[in-house]
């Protein structure tokens, strides 16, 4: 069975059909790159994905290891092992960085039938994982995403997929707003991550984040249906000929 496989998806935004009609299946230990003009449904697909209130599947379904997602509370597929990098990540005023951290760390766990975590050993694993990631003491003390600039919020992010370890990663526009250096920083703790069990759904605009993240497979998405698939060259074709050649007549 793939890990995820999204079958003929079709999804609303209120009345507004977005998705139309997506068909992917990622094994695991795979990389697929989403490429995509803006407003073709890159972001609706990882809400719809993450079960996100508001998006409505009409038709089709998503599997992780054969099981249907589409009833499952968002924590519920967390919990399952899907972990969503979003565009624009929530500040969470009040929440101080580790104890959230912990916090996610240890529901997973105890989910898992495990122990909680010992608080030393949890506080040098996240410094170790957050020096890579260019994350310092006082980032990790302070309220989660307040006041982080974009960059910021992207790595503390890639923070939480390295501690919580998911099966399926989705990251959207993780690039976004971020200058050569962070990326190259981002990048590294993504690849960090890489692993024969893990898969990961990297969505991009831009084909400059796939020179660091090299994808297995690119899908390129327009007016919410994949219009084409290859492997990493088609990630170079459209960074030279850009989207006005993919046909996103429906
Ligand atoms: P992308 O991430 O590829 O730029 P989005 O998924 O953000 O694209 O948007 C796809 C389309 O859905 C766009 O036409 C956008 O205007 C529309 N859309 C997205 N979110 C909403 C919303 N909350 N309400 C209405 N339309 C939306
Ligand atoms: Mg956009
Ligand atoms: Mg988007």
């Amino acid at each position: 069975t793939a890990l995820l496989e999204i079958r003929d998806l079709h999804a609303s935004v209120g009345d507004t059909p977005i998705l139309k009609g997506i068909n992917l299946t990622i094994n695991a230990g795979e990389i697929h790159a989403i490429m995509g003009p803006n407003g073709s449904g890159k972001s609706t697909m990882s809400y719809v994905l993450s079960g996100r209130n508001g998006y409505e599947v009409t038709s089709g379904d998503v599997l992780m290891n054969g099981v249907s997602m589409l009833e499952m509370e968002p924590d519920e597929r967390a919990r399952a092992g899907m972990f969503l990098a979003f565009q624009y990540p929530v500040e969470l005023p009040g929440v101080g960085g580790m104890s959230f951290l912990r916090a996610a760390v240890n529901a997973r766990r105890i989910e898992a039938g495990e122990d909680e975590v010992d608080q030393l050993e949890f506080v040098k694993m996240v410094r170790a994982k957050a020096k890579i990631l260019g994350i310092n003491d006082e980032m990790l003390k302070r309220a989660v995403n307040v006041g982080f600039s974009g960059g910021e919020k992207k790595r503390y992010e890639i923070l939480q997929m390295a501690l919580l370890e998911p099966m399926m990663a989705v990251l959207d526009e993780t690039d976004s707003g971020l200058d050569v250096d962070a990326l190259k920083i981002v990048s590294e703790g993504v690849n960090l991550l890489r692993d024969p069990a893990r898969s990961m759904l990297v969505i991009t605009h831009y084909q400059r984040l796939l020179d660091y993240i090299v994808p297995d497979y690119v899908h390129i998405l327009a007016g919410g249906k994949i219009r084409k698939s290859g492997d990493k060259s088609l990630a170079l074709e459209v960074e030279e000929q850009g989207y006005a050649g993919i046909d996103d007549a429906a």
